[in-house]
């Protein structure tokens, strides 16, 4: 298959549960950007990056090896051969990725991972700017938005976290650095559809998701 089905949106819209399930039902690899930031960002603090100082940043933005696994039934991301996945979700982590993804050095060597990890297609691919600068000519493009308050409950759930208002602030404050960077800010890309899934459960997304891929 040479399908490429581009998931954007905000924070904690349910992208990552939404892609895994489209890309196992329909056969497809799966690749989350968002490790990728992530696993940069975490890079940079375990080295002593200061993660403000733009310059700084850019200067090591190609030197952390990435490889990411793109079975969406195990999806994996290692740093120099070690796997990082439980490490990119700490709340270190949290606040340090968005403004390490705002480094234009940074995006431009990760733009050129994706768009090589992609190769030929088949595959589900989500992030924030995959129909808008990645993957542009994508068959399917979707923009996954939810309010707020339901965002941050089914994080926090997800972290095993009771901190629901820190969680929100957290999600709200990426939301506002992603929205607002001069390089490729997250915004709905030209012919994407917009799901709404503040009250939708995640079978009725990803049926959603599906039938639009296949239609
Ligand atoms: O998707 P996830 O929440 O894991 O992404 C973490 C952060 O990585 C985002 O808040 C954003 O700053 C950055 N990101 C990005 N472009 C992408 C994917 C993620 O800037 N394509």
């Amino acid at each position: 298959s040479s399908l490429v089905v581009a998931v954007d949106g905000t924070s904690g819209s349910g992208k990552s549960s939404t892609c895994r399930a489209v890309a196992e039902r329909l056969g497809l690899r799966y690749l989350d950007t968002g490790a990728m930031y992530r696993a940069v960002a975490w890079w940079m603090l375990q080295h002593d990056v200061n993660i403000y100082e733009v310059d700084e940043v850019a200067a090591h933005a190609a030197t952390p090896r990435l490889e990411s696994g793109t079975d969406p039934r195990n999806p994996t991301i290692t740093l120099d051969g070690t796997d990082v996945s439980v490490e990119i979700r700490s709340d270190a982590v949290n606040a340090a990725v968005s403004p390490v993804s705002a480094v234009p050095a940074v995006r431009a060597r990760l733009v050129e991972l994706q768009r090589a990890a992609i190769g030929d297609g088949g595959i589900v691919v989500e992030g924030r700017d995959i129909g808008s600068v990645v993957w542009p000519q994508a068959q399917l493009k979707v923009y996954l938005t939810a309010d707020p308050a339901a965002r941050a409950a089914r994080r926090a759930l997800e972290a095993g976290s009771a901190d629901v208002a820190a969680t929100q602030e957290s999600l709200l404050s990426r939301d506002r650095i992603d929205s607002s960077r001069a390089v490729s800010p997250l915004t709905m890309a030209d012919g994407a559809v917009h799901i709404d899934t503040t009250d939708l459960s995640l079978a009725e997304v990803v049926d959603l998701v599906v039938g639009l891929a296949t239609a």
